[in-house]
């Protein structure tokens, strides 16, 4: 009754998740407006046929480490639903289009999605419990699960204390997160961090050989890169500028505010730095498609 009566009033042609918020709501509406967020949070989409869900925006990828998908928009207009990656004689992923769409471990975890022949709806599912119903329990446990970040130690100033939400509040998984974190307070192992610890003779990139490997060259300044980084267009004008280190550069890239650019930052930085500590680089350049 009580659910009725608000939806009568507040949202009478779309569901209470998808609801604008009202300034002058009662206390009761905005409390559930405060409860939908947290449901955004811990649900994601179970794909029937695909057709009411959008590839980007609406959270449908199984990994609970990440929100929705942040590779770049190419073939697909950015509305697409999720329909559109499905073949429907099948019902089966139309791979090709999958692959060339989409980041190879976001590819990888859609091509994974199971798809159903009979007519299952789209279903958004709560993660918190294992029957997929959300419980105020179980969502209370998620919420306590997260760090509380408005109370910054009395050594944090706030442009750092803000650095670091950018970072944790990435829909990203963890290990790309605290990947991230630790290249921004120059705590990876680059070589300019080896030879302070007397394991390496010199400081000299391994890449490039020709400047000291510290993080913001290992993941930015190395000529070596540019070829990746030239991928993401909102950045090519950007590839002379320098950044005195990693969190002035990760400063750099959230400040220019292009939708899901930080998450891809973050994982190509990522997909870089596992790459250099996996290989030696013969060449001059690393084209994008082998980063991986
Ligand atoms: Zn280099």
């Amino acid at each position: 009754m009580f659910y009725k009566f608000f939806k009568a009033r507040f949202f009478p042609t779309s569901s209470v998740l998808e609801s604008g918020v009202k300034s002058n709501g009662s206390y009761a509406w905005q409390s559930i407006l405060k409860a939908r967020e947290v449901v955004k949070q811990g649900a994601y989409w179970r794909i029937g046929d695909g057709a009411s869900v959008q590839i980007r925006g609406d959270k449908c990828l199984p990994d609970m480490s990440t929100k929705h998908v942040i590779s770049p928009q190419k073939n697909l207009p950015m509305n697409a639903k999720v329909c559109a990656l499905i073949d429907e004689d099948g019902p089966r992923w139309i791979t090709e289009r999958v692959t060339q769409e989409f980041f190879p471990h976001e590819a990888q975890q859609i091509l994974g999605i199971p798809l159903s022949s009979n007519q299952v709806l789209n279903l958004l599912i709560w993660v918190g419990t294992k029957s997929g119903k959300y419980t105020t329990k179980s969502a209370y446990k998620m919420l306590m699960s997260k760090p509380d970040l408005s109370t910054p130690s009395p050594s944090d100033t706030s442009a750092q204390t803000s650095c670091w939400k950018r970072i944790w509040y990435l829909n990203v998984s963890n290990k790309i997160k605290h990947f991230l974190w630790r290249a921004c307070r120059e705590s990876l192992p680059t070589k300019k961090n080896l030879l302070a610890r007397n394991v390496t003779r010199n400081a000299l990139c391994k890449w490039c050989n020709e400047e000291v490997e510290d993080s913001v060259h290992a993941l930015w300044g190395c000529q070596v890169l540019k070829e990746v980084w030239w991928e993401e267009e909102i950045l090519r004008n950007h590839l002379s500028m320098h950044f005195v280190d990693c969190r002035d550069l990760w400063i750099g890239i959230t400040n220019l505010e292009e939708p899901n650019l930080a998450e891809r930052f973050a994982f190509v930085a990522w997909s870089i730095w596992n790459k250099r500590n996996a290989s030696g680089m013969h060449g001059t350049s690393l084209p994008f498609h082998l980063l991986y």
